[in-house]
């Protein structure tokens, strides 16, 4: 096979192929049968012909005999005629005559001659053709060498048979000669008998060939004389081939042949006809099976085709199509049955990624790539109307895990997951978890108020401890919300900022914010914040109050907290947390710190009481932990205003250590060498292990608000407090509440032995110079 022939096969379909193989194996098995046909029919032409021509000679044989029987019969009863003898015997010519024409006329013999019995007379019947004496008398002495029969000679160029009989009365008077010329007419009706042509080649007497008879056309006559030359057994005459045999006739005078021709191609009509009916039936085989074996072949590649088209959809990732011919009983259908099965085995796979790739395992709840993708597709249908980004954060989650262990944790976050599901209102709706402890909630055809609405339905859900088992925990979650259009036109930036509002939240505790560009530090809202706070700063708009903390065992007010304030001329009194972790973020936190420290550091003197000394707390942030020169600014304040480092307890948060672990553990001991009561604040919040807080050189633990407070009406809360309570103390570390709101829990962190309680129960923040009287009011109680 050429290239160019391969690639045309190879692009064939399949159908095409099976069709065309089917028919070249027909052809070549046709092929083969008409080449077996054709080889016996060559045969039994040839020996057909062969035995035409072998009978065609005897034929010819037996014709010749016949008439020289005739001659001989005549000659013999002319020559025993009375009245012909008496006619020679008187030399009556004109009788001798006539009864040779009578004789000759009788049998149709064309030359009937009368000869002296030395041949040297001659009388010659009247119909003969003319003919010189010499010519009788050399043949009546070459004859009469010969007894019997006739003989063949020739009379100038015609060959002629002749008889010659003695006239004897009783002694020789006299011959008869008798003859047929050989000629045309004999041959044809040899032609009629035998169907076989003739032709009489005869040698001259200068060796020349000259056909004196034929059958055949005249201008086919001049190969005879090659047939006869070269002894050929076939010749080619015109456009026929004709089979050869040669006979030698026996002549008086010199050689004839007579040679006979058998045409190949007439004698083998009969079997042209056979071999036509063979390759008409050959044709229709073809066709027949052409369109049958299409047919056949349909069968098989439709279904073949249709399944491809099945790849095709399966490609495009649907399943849900029907595969054709699945209830066929033969390969096809097993085929298409395995097709379908596989069909279904893809579809479970696939739905098994797509499970994985975009749901959550844990709850079932789809995770953050489906919730983009649908917040996405939901952007695109921006004609629907508003829609809101809640994010949601567990608050202490991390702490629950590691005191009731993560199995609970993860049962806790499959109720969460399902009441969350509760909350949304559409189906449009979605809630998707996205993190340890965090969800998102889309809210479809909602805007800022709706999203406070439902916000507020989650917050007062978590108001009921959950049950689980034997426990019940109380939960509390921090929601951010971010609005579409407004706070963000795409779902990255939504959900970014949805998560700042949540972390805000977070921080202020407030349970739910929306989203203000105030909440970003990149935004530009905030830089015109960050020039307000530096100008509260210089016009004294912060506001130092402060909170008391109470001696547990004593009830005396050993201590305070200081937080700050800012009272702004338009807003009014601003919290802490509206300012204070964007603060943190710019770095003016530490201005802040300073400022703080100084004016505690001015008080100080007059904040203290004859009966008892007060430590006043100082909140620090993870900027100042990491400022090197941070403790040398506090001793020269201290130095300015003539205090001691006894005199503060500095609070630092868990997740300010752990930001830098090193440098904070160095300013820590810094910190601790120059006299300050360190505290770790919020402690249950962060990730930091109470191993590690014990390298520190810290005195206090203040336990986070909010466990205290769910002390109420949680018991792994009240849990969470004693044992912390308890392992502080085994660590040699005091112990602060913080968040008492309830003469209860007051009372419990008592037989603990908490060692102080700070919290509304006993006193909100105030302004410092209100404290000097609380105090003294306290006391006096
Ligand atoms: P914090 O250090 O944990 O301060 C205690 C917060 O709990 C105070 O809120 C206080 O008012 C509040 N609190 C005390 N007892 C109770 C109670 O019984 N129930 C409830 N619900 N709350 C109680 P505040 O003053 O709004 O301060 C919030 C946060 O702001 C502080 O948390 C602290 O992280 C930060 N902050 C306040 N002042 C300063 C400061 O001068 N410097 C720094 N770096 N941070 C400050
Ligand atoms: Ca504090
Ligand atoms: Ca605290």
């Amino acid at each position: 096979m050429t290239d160019m022939a391969r690639s045309y096969w190879r692009d064939m379909s399949l159908s095409t192929r099976i069709v065309l193989v089917m028919l070249i194996l027909l052809l070549v098995v046709q092929a083969a049968g008409g080449a077996v046909v054709r080889a016996a029919v060559e045969q039994l032409v040839r020996q057909g012909v062969r035995t035409e021509l072998e009978v065609g000679e005897r034929v010819w044989q037996r014709l010749l005999d016949l008439r020289a029987q005739r001659l001989q019969e005549a000659s013999v009863v002319l020559a025993a005629d009375f009245g012909f003898r008496s006619a020679i015997a008187s030399g009556d010519q004109g009788t001798i005559a006539s009864a040779l024409d009578n004789s000759s006329a009788r049998i149709g013999a064309t030359l009937a001659v009368m000869l002296s019995p030395d041949f040297t007379q001659s009388t010659v019947s009247e119909g003969a053709p003319p003919v010189p004496h010499e010519v009788f008398q050399h043949l009546g002495t070459q004859l009469a060498r010969v007894p019997q029969g006739g003989r063949l000679a020739r009379i100038g160029p015609q060959p002629y048979q002749f008889v010659m009989v003695p006239v004897k009365a009783p002694v020789l008077i006299g011959w008869v000669l008798m003859g047929f010329p050989l000629d045309q007419r004999l041959a044809e009706d040899f032609v009629r008998l035998s169907n076989v042509h003739i032709a009489i080649v005869s040698e001259q007497s200068d060796q020349t060939l000259v056909p004196v008879v034929s059958t055949l056309p005249r201008v086919q006559q001049a190969a005879l004389v090659d047939v006869v030359r070269q002894r050929l057994s076939s010749v080619t005459l015109g456009e026929d081939i004709f089979a050869v045999r040669q006979g030698a006739m026996g002549a008086t005078d010199g050689a004839m042949r007579a040679i006979f021709l058998r045409s190949i191609s007439e004698a083998s009509g009969p079997y042209r006809q056979l071999q036509l009916h063979l390759i008409l039936i050959t044709l229709g085989g073809l066709l027949l099976f052409a369109v049958g074996s299409h047919l056949a072949s349909r069968r098989v590649t439709r279904p073949l085709k249709e399944l491809t088209e099945v790849t095709g959809v399966l490609e495009q990732g649907r399943f849900d199509i029907a595969v054709q011919g699945t209830q066929r009983h033969d390969e096809v259908g097993q085929l298409a049955r395995g097709f379908d099965r596989m069909r279904t085995s893809l579809a479970q796979q696939h739905e098994q990624i797509l499970k994985l790739a975009y749901w959550d395992r844990l709850t079932g709840l789809p995770n953050r790539e489906q919730f983009r993708d649908r917040l996405v597709a939901a952007l695109d249908q921006a004609g629907q109307g508003p829609l809101v980004v809640l994010t949601l954060n567990l608050d202490r989650f991390k702490h629950v895990n590691e005191v009731l262990g993560y199995a609970f944790g993860d049962e806790l976050l499959k109720v969460v997951a399902a009441r969350l599901q509760q909350h949304v209102g559409t189906a449009a709706d979605l809630v998707a978890r996205v993190g340890g402890d965090e969800f998102v909630i889309l809210l479809t055809q909602a805007d800022a108020q709706a999203a406070l609405a439902v916000a507020d339905r989650i917050t007062r859900g978590f108001e009921h401890p959950l049950a689980l088992g034997e426990q019940t925990v109380d939960l509390s979650a921090s929601i951010g919300a971010a609005c579409w259009p407004g706070d963000g036109d795409d779902a990255d930036t939504l959900m970014s900022r949805s998560e700042v509002a949540m972390h805000a939240a977070k921080a202020r505790t407030t349970g739910v914010v929306l989203y203000a560009p105030a909440l970003d530090s990149s935004s530009a809202q905030t830089l015109s914040l960050l020039s307000d706070l530096r100008h509260a700063l210089a016009h004294e708009e912060l506001r130092l109050y402060l909170q008391p903390k109470l001696h547990t065992a004593s009830g005396q007010i050993s201590a305070a907290e200081a937080l700050v304030r800012w009272q702004h001329p338009e807003r009014g009194l601003v919290p802490p947390m509206a300012f204070i972790p964007f603060a943190e973020q710019t770095g003016f936190v530490r201005q802040l710190t300073l400022w703080v420290f100084e004016e505690v550091a001015r008080q100080w003197s007059s904040l203290q009481s004859a009966e008892a000394g007060l430590r006043v707390a100082i909140n620090l942030s993870t900027r100042d932990l990491l400022d090197l020169d941070f403790p040398q600014k506090l001793s020269a304040i201290m130095a300015r205003h003539g205090v001691q480092a006894e005199a503060f307890c500095l609070e630092i948060t868990e997740s300010a250590i752990m930001d830098d672990p090193q440098r904070a553990e160095n300013t820590l001991n810094r910190l601790a060498e120059l006299g300050f009561k360190l505290s770790i604040d919020d402690f249950g919040t962060g990730y930091s292990s109470l191993a590690y807080l014990k390298r520190l050189p810290v005195s206090e633990l203040k336990i986070d608000k909010s466990f205290v407070m769910g002390m109420a009406d949680d018991d792994s809360d009240a849990k969470i407090v004693r044992s912390t309570i308890d392992l502080a103390h085994n660590l040699g570390l005091s112990v602060v509440a913080e968040g008492v709101e309830t003469e209860a829990i007051l009372q419990r962190l008592r037989d603990w032995r908490c060692d102080e309680a700070q919290g509304y129960l006993v006193s909100k923040p105030m302004p410092a110079a209100d404290f000097i009287a609380w105090r003294q009011r306290w006391q006096r109680r």
